[in-house]
This record gives structure tokens, C-alpha cells and sequence, in this order.
């Protein structure tokens, strides 16, 4: 039987792969191996029917050198501690890619909160925030959305917490809704994010988006979004999925009746839709991934391109929306193609980008308006897309070992400058 798939080995190979190439000593890098802390805590839940459910969830603080962890709660039914741990770390080298001044970490609940009254959901995500409470924080760790969470969990959070403190604590979580602190821009920044570095990606190679054809594996808060934005500026968009599977159109989906589709009601799936004009071919999520495309944007889940799927991709473009989609071995096979891959710390860092600025803009008591926000974007992360590009360049490296090298050398450094305490 196949070794099951762990993605914090993933994590390490890509490390170490990194660090050699900057010719870093093991001394100088070690410390990224291990997380900072690891938190398990027992979630236990009234349920409506009166039983009692106790559920598994995790804090996992990967590293505090460059600033405050930062980083999402995700809820999913297959959410382990080593998933946790990669996405922490990933988040770590994320905010080190981006610049901004945070650390990484994550956290999860092993639930699939569809399966869960919206009482049950409340009643869980206060459970677990006074239950990590005593090591987040607005200077400590701040959490965010992630996969299955979205503002109205994250007001939970913020209100649980605040009420444990005795008064309002906007900062301690990002992906608020608006009216308690949220700021505009948040809910789109990620598949925005993503939208701006494809845009940087085709204009070093000389490309325009209105000639790419694109598929959009998931049409959540990253893929919908950055199909949408992908779409307005002129890109055709060929295939999307969700859970369900997948829809194809050979010359273009019509994506805003798409988006809409599957905003209008909670349960709409993508096997069920029939266009108002014209037909769509109904097709496998796998098939989303080796359609006939120039560029692909995994947006779903970890281990989604698999040394299989690479072996069939046929995008030469490849943008990853989703945090770790991409398997090791699957990465080996497509720069042997020749696929041209962004990395997920840099693709999908949109979110967190602006998840800082509504930290700033908490810890501050403003508020800016969408424009300043999405230009500062557009900035920070098209600056992000230009390190990583160029000491790609200077390397003769991939892009996703050149991101890595760009953050490794900015926490490293850090931790010299900080030294080992005590
Ligand atoms: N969950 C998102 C990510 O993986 C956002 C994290 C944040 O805004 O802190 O990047």
C-alpha cells in the first residue's frame, strides 16, 4: 500500500531542497523544522438533540521570530496534526514571502460542519476559542479564516475571546465581518491575490491574460473569486469544479452566471447546473485538472496534483490558489514538462496580505476604503511576485524553491539578529 500522505513532509523536503541551494548550515535553519508549539485541545459540544459530542482541534505555532503567528482555523472532517503543522509552517515562509511582519500558524477542528445546526457550529467555535484562548491574541497569534470558516465564525471568535477579556478585542482574529472590524476588501483578497500574480507571472512572459485559457479547480472564497476576477480581465475560462465534480465549455464558461450558481443557495452543487444558454459538459474534478488549458489554478484541498495528475496536466501554467496542492513528486514531473508553477506562499498570500491590514487598521481604531486596500494589495504582493522571480532568475531554480529561498533568508536572518534566548 502506498505511504499515507503527509504534508509536513512535504514541508521538510521543500526546506531542505531550499536551504542547500542558499548553502545555509543546518544550525542556521533547523529551528524551521520543529513548530514553535503545538496545542491538542478535546472540543466537547451540547448537541440539539441533547448528546454530547467531543471533537478533536489543534493550535500550532510554527514561528513568532518575525512577529505575531498568523493564520486560519480551518474545519474538515479529515484535519490531522500533521496537516495542521504544514499549514502552519506554511503560513510562516507565507508572511515571510509577503514581507508583513507575522510569523505562522494554523489551526483545526477534525468536524464536517455540515453535519452541524448553526447552533452547533457557535456552540464548537466558542468552545475551541476559549479553549486556545490562552495562546492567541492580537501580539500573540491571530487567527483567520480558512477552509469552511468564513467572517460569521471568525465574530464568534472575536466575541468569545472578547468576552473572556471583559471588553472588545477586534485585533485578536482577521476576516471579520465589516461591522466589528472586518475590512473591506478581506472576503475577495486571496482570489484577487491570485489574479495579480498571474497577471505579473504572463507579463514576464510576454503574455496577456485576455489570450490564456484558464480551469479553476474549486469555487469557494480563493477559486470562485479569482475565476471571477480572471474573467474580468479578459481570461477564458474553460472549466471549474467544486466537491461535485466538474463543468466544462470549450470556448468559455459564463462565469458570473456560474458564481452566481453557487452563491445563491447553500447545497447548490456544480453537478446540477444547467446554463441558461447553450450546454456544459459535465466533467470529473481529474478532468478539471488535465483539460486542455493553458493555465491551471488548483483552488481546493492539499494533494490535489498528485504524480499521476502531473503526468497528465497539460496547462503550462500552473498557479496555486490552494495551500499545498501540489505533491513532491508531482511538482518533480511538471518542471520536467516544464510547467511554470507559483507557489502557493506566494499565489494565495492575497489573504493574509489584507488579513494585515485589518490588523493594522484594528490596532489603530481607521478604516480605508476598498480602493486604498486593493491598491496596497496589488503592491505588496506584485513586489512579493518580483523577489521570488528574481532570485528564481539568480538561482536557475523553480519558482517555489525561489519563494521558499526568499523567506528562509528573511526569517533566518531574523533569528540571527534575535540570537537564541536565553
Ligand atoms: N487561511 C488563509 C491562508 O491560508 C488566510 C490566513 C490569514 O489571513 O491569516 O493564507
Amino acid at each position: 500500500m502506498a505511504k499515507a500522505y503527509n504534508p509536513y513532509e512535504n514541508m521538510l523536503a521543500v526546506l531542505e531542497n531550499a536551504a542547500k541551494m542558499l548553502g545555509l548550515e543546518e544550525k542556521q535553519y533547523v529551528m524551521l523544522k520543529y513548530p514553535e508549539r503545538e496545542l491538542k485541545v478535546s472540543v466537547p459540544v451540547e448537541m440539539d438533540d441533547g448528546s454530547v459530542k467531543v471533537f478533536e482541534g489543534y493550535r500550532v505555532q510554527h514561528s513568532s521570530v518575525r512577529g505575531p503567528c498568523k493564520g486560519g482555523i480551518r474545519f474538515h472532517q479529515n484535519t490531522d496534526i500533521n496537516e495542521v503543522k504544514a499549514l502552519a509552517a506554511w503560513m510562516s515562509f507565507k508572511c515571510a514571502v509577503a514581507n508583513i511582519p507575522y510569523g505562522g500558524g494554523k489551526g483545526g477542528v477534525c468536524v464536517d460542519p455540515s453535519t452541524l445546526s448553526k447552533n452547533e457550529l457557535r456552540r464548537l467555535t466558542r468552545r475551541y476559542t476559549a479553549m486556545i484562548a490562552p495562546i492567541i491574541g492580537p501580539e500573540k497569534d491571530i487567527p483567520a479564516p480558512d477552509v469552511n470558516t468564513n467572517g460569521e465564525i471568525m465574530g464568534w471568535v472575536m466575541d468569545t475571546y472578547s468576552m473572556l477579556k471583559g471588553y472588545s478585542i477586534p485585533g485578536v482574529v482577521t476576516g471579520k465581518p465589516l461591522e466589528i472590524g472586518g475590512s473591506l476588501g478581506r472576503p475577495e483578497a486571496t482570489g484577487r491575490g491570485v489574479m495579480f500574480v498571474t497577471r505579473e507571472l504572463l507579463k514576464r512572459l510576454g503574455k496577456e491574460i485576455k489570450d490564456v485559457t484558464i480551469a479553476v479547480q474549486g469555487m469557494g472564497n480563493v477559486g470562485g473569486v479569482a475565476a471571477r476576477l480572471l474573467h474580468e480581465q479578459g481570461a477564458v475560462i474553460k472549466a471549474v469544479s467544486d466537491v461535485s465534480g466538474g463543468i466544462y465549455k470549450a470556448d468559455g464558461l459564463d462565469i458570473n452566471e456560474v458564481y452566481a450558481y453557487t452563491r445563491a443557495k447553500r447545497g447548490n452543487l456544480l453537478k446540477d447546473y444547467k446554463p441558461s444558454k447553450g450546454e456544459v459538459k459535465h466533467i470529473t474534478n481529474e478532468e478539471v485538472l488535465t483539460c486542455d488549458v493553458d493555465l491551471l489554478v488548483p483552488a481546493a484541498l492539499e494533494n490535489a496534483i498528485t504524480a499521476d495528475i502531473a503526468k497528465n496536466v497539460k496547462a503550462k501554467y500552473i498557479v496555486e490558489g490552494a495551500n499545498g496542492p501540489t505533491t513532491v513528486d508531482a511538482d518533480a514531473i511538471l518542471e520536467k514538462k516544464g510547467v511554470t508553477l507559483v507557489p502557493d506562499i506566494l499565489a494565495n498570500s492575497g489573504g493574509v496580505i489584507v488579513s494585515y491590514f485589518e490588523w493594522v487598521q484594528n490596532i489603530q481604531s481607521l478604516s480605508w476604503n476598498e480602493d486604498e486596500v486593493n491598491k496596497m494589495l496589488d503592491k505588496q504582493i506584485s513586489k512579493a511576485f518580483a523577489d521570488v522571480w528574481d532570485i528564481s532568475k539568480e538561482k536557475k531554480s523553480t519558482l517555489r524553491l525561489g519563494a521558499y529561498m526568499t523567506a528562509i533568508q528573511r526569517i533566518v536572518r531574523a533569528h540571527e539578529i534575535r540570537g537564541i534566548f536565553p
